[in-house]
């Protein structure tokens, strides 16, 4: 497959000041390499550093390659990167970071992949810049998100990123709150692959994840993929449980065997006794986590399926019967609960 689509890249901008004439240069420029329709899509999630305004005027300055997108208030760079992507218009969109540590000038690798019929193209930062903890914390992370979506991928900290517009489509018909953009995509991505990328340090200024933000963004990643630690809670209880049969089956063939003064008079046989009941109420609180489960999924909406084509004609398109469902086509759901 070798299309050469349009291409938009969406950058979320909070508080980056100092880094943005640099950032639009390098941008700009790599994009205009490309050698294909392009737009720039920056979003301003709330800045109070004066970036708001001067990706207004660059925007005015650019007119008809540059957008700015201005978010009243800070909504979280993943937030703030969909709502870029509900504004651009490009068949291939590549996502950056605006603190130039991910070079501008990678785009064109990963917009190559997208040609080559990938539909997301994830990065590898080599010899990324960043502290200790954060590297380490990064990798724990990469192999838990590896073992339970079973995507391969090495570095999903690592937002340059690109999306064929169909997997951008089906993310934006998703209606939950808090999500992690390179876990959701694996959800809708037939063919995933990942490219090297140089990392540089952060231009200027300071990372705006706090330690308490950092942590905050692991749990919208966890709760992005899976439900399992609900599930967990009842398999937990149902351990407890078990294992207090056994302990109480073994009490009591040991207070036949020593004779009843054994075992503190009772008082282990009570124990067993309230492992059983602990264990059942982990159960019960597991169930429960069942259903909040289901209520979670219920609430995100995401799209149950994506269709890749029909083939055939029948009764209802010749009479010319209106659009099939908005649940078959995401982009659709999308607008219409806007
Ligand atoms: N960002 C944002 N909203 C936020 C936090 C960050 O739009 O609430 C942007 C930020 O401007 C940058 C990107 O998200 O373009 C990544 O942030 P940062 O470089 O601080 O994260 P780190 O590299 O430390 O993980
Ligand atoms: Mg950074």
């Amino acid at each position: 497959m070798s299309d050469r689509g349009s291409v938009s890249v969406v950058i979320p901008v909070y508080n980056e000041m100092a880094n943005l004439p640099e950032l639009l240069r390098r941008t700009v420029e790599a994009c205009r390499g490309l050698g294909r329709p392009w737009e720039l899509v920056l979003v301003d999630d709330g800045s109070r550093d004066g970036s708001t305004e001067w990706l207004a005027e660059a925007a005015r300055e650019h007119a008809g390659e540059v957008k700015a997108v201005l978010l009243y208030r800070n909504a979280g760079q993943h937030n703030a990167i969909l709502c870029g992507f509900a504004s651009a218009q490009g068949d291939i969109l590549v996502t950056l970071d605006a603190d130039l540590q991910n070079p501008p000038e990678e785009i064109g690798k990963l917009v190559a992949k997208i040609d080559e019929g990938f539909d997301v193209v994830g990065s590898v930062r080599q010899d990324r810049q960043d502290a200790l903890f954060r590297k380490v914390f990064s990798g724990v992370i990469n192999l838990m998100v590896r073992r339970s979506t079973g995507v391969i991928l090495h570095d999903y900290g690592c937002m340059l990123r690109a999306y064929r517009r169909r997997v951008v489509d089906a993310m934006l018909g998703c209606r939950e709150r808090h999500t992690f953009i390179p876990v959701l995509a694996n959800l809708f991505a037939k063919r995933v692959t990942e490219v090297p990328v140089a990392h540089a340090e952060r231009a200027a200024g300071t990372s705006k994840y706090s330690v308490f933000k950092l942590v905050n963004l692991q749990f919208d990643l966890l709760t992005c993929m899976t439900a399992a630690p609900l599930r967990a809670v009842t398999y937990v209880g149902v351990c407890i449980s078990a294992l207090s049969v056994g302990f109480g089956a073994l009490l009591l063939v040991l207070r036949l065997v020593y004779g009843p003064e054994w075992a503190a008079a009772g008082v282990f046989t009570l124990f067993a006794v309230m492992f059983f009941f602990i264990g059942a109420q982990f159960v019960a609180l597991g169930l429960m986590g069942e259903y909040i489960g289901r209520i979670h999924a219920d609430v995100r909406e995401r799209p149950r399926y994506l269709i890749d084509r029909v083939v055939g004609e029948t009764l209802r398109e010749r009479v010319g019967r209106p659009e099939s469902p908005a649940h078959a086509n995401p982009r659709a759901a999308h607008h219409a609960g806007a």
